[in-house]
């Protein structure tokens, strides 16, 4: 059997697994995961109430399931194993640990409360457990800056009404503090124009279907061009007379300049291309410009990627998903890539015999690491659904000791500490 381990389980790395599992029949697989839970930001990133979009989940869980696959959960590589044991241990190793840390503007007042990078908004409304609860209050107006996906997913979460997000996997704190929030405007900003936003029109267009927020562009001469996001766009504009209780406001062409406030956020400044200076006033920034790959032990991240040729980093070591290409994409993207990838690894990966698991087991066993494997995970999943209230399909949990709990891993041979 030859043996590969795989770092992160996120759609990258579950996909790479698939392949695998397809192209090398005498393969053994090991998914290290630093969260008790599966699938990446299928689970963290994907809005809560695109529930269709996280059904991809099922298919990732699949991969999980078959016997030549092991999950190892709550196991950071870095933390608690090292990429060079792993590398000694196993005879091909991949990096799917995905793009986690926010890029930042640089720019003044970035620190003040009330301004965070789409990662934390999103991350804070999926219950990621590194996330922290949002201590501002009294939001009337929140600046969403960046053209992409992602900002379509802030500002729609912002912008919908109880009703509409019924059904979602919120928590009960999240959804409290959307409710009490007096939010009135919601400004998405560009740098660039309006043809080169990188929404894709489907995402765009719901924003006009909500039921008490209305999109607008006040200034249609900022819709030149001609494709499926600047039509809709200009649907928007038609919008003009029409009043809701949220307004979502299209800008572009405005670099920001400045978050301004005194202890807290109060506006932010942008110049057009002209160099005028504005404002827009608001209590919440949100920048969703992008994601960085974090280091993974001896594994640095060049421009926030890791270096690779074809998801080749050096010999036996390969890469895939957001840590190989950046923040770009759709799910089914990552799948193809996998594809590529594992094709390079069944060709490359010698012939060479070495532990694997037998060697990692006795390494979580010597640091007591309370794992969880791929029953303990199903149990955390149970319980999650099992708990959720009326109006949602899911209460997760949102830190990890109760996620280990749900998992009895304190039961069973992958913690340590129960056999002490
Ligand atoms: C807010 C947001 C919304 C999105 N919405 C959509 C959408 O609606 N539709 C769509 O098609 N795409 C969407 N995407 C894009 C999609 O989520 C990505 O294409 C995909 O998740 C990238 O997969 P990945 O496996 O490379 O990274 P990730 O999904 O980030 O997975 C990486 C995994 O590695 C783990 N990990 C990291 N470091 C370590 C370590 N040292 N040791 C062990 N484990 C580690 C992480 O915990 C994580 O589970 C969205 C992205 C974001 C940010």
């Amino acid at each position: 059997m030859k043996q590969i381990a795989i770092i992160g389980s996120g759609p990258a790395g579950c996909y790479l697994a698939d392949c695998l599992l397809r192209l090398m029949p005498d393969a053994s697989i090991d998914i290290f995961e630093r969260l008790p839970v599966p699938f990446g930001l299928v689970r963290y990133g994907v809005a809560p109430d695109h529930q269709g979009t996280k059904a991809v989940a099922r298919v990732l869980d699949r991969v999980l399931s078959r016997d030549r696959v092991s999950f190892f959960g709550n196991v950071e590589v870095g933390r608690d194993l090292k990429l060079e044991e792993l590398m000694l241990l196993y005879d091909a190793v991949a990096l799917a640990t995905g793009a986690a840390r926010d890029r930042r503007l640089n720019i003044a007042g970035e620190e003040l409360p009330g301004v965070l990078g789409s990662g934390a908004f999103t991350g804070w409304y999926n219950g990621h457990p590194d996330s922290h609860p949002l201590a501002i209050q009294g939001v009337r107006s929140a600046v969403v800056i960046g053209n992409g996906n992602v900002a379509i997913d802030v500002a729609r979460i912002l912008a919908k009404s109880a009703t509409e997000l019924a059904g979602s996997d919120l928590s009960p704190e999240v959804t409290a503090w959307l409710e009490t929030q007096p939010i009135e405007s919601i400004h998405v900003v560009g740098r660039r124009s309006a043809a080169d936003a990188k929404f894709t029109p489907h995402e765009l267009a719901e924003l006009g279907t909500l039921q008490r927020a209305c999109p607008m562009v006040q200034d249609s001469t900022a819709l030149a061009g001609n494709n499926g996001i600047v039509e809709t766009l200009r649907s928007f504009a038609q919008n003009k007379s029409r009043r809701a209780s949220v307004m979502i406001y299209f800008h572009f062409n405005l670099t920001p300049i400045a978050f301004l406030g005194n202890g807290r956020l109060s506006a932010v400044q942008f110049r057009s291309a002209d160099g005028a200076l504005s404002e827009i006033p608001a209590q919440l920034a949100i920048t969703c410009i992008g994601y960085e790959t974090r280091p993974c032990c001896t594994a640095t991240p060049a421009n926030g990627v890791f270096a690779n040729e074809e998801g080749k980093i050096k010999d036996r070591l390969y890469v895939v998903g957001w840590a190989k290409r950046g923040p770009s994409g759709t799910i089914p993207t990552n799948r193809t890539e996998a594809q590529q990838v594992a094709q390079k690894i069944a060709e490359e990966v010698p012939d060479r015999v070495r532990p694997g698991r037998t060697g990692v087991l006795p390494l979580l066993a010597q640091r007591q690491i309370c794992w969880t494997d791929y029953a303990a995970w199903r149990r955390i999943d149970a319980a999650e659904v099992a708990r959720a209230g009326d109006g949602r399909c899911r209460e997760k949990f949102t830190a990890v000791t109760k996620m280990l709990e749900a998992a009895q891993v304190g039961q069973s041979l992958s913690c340590p500490s129960a056999t002490a």
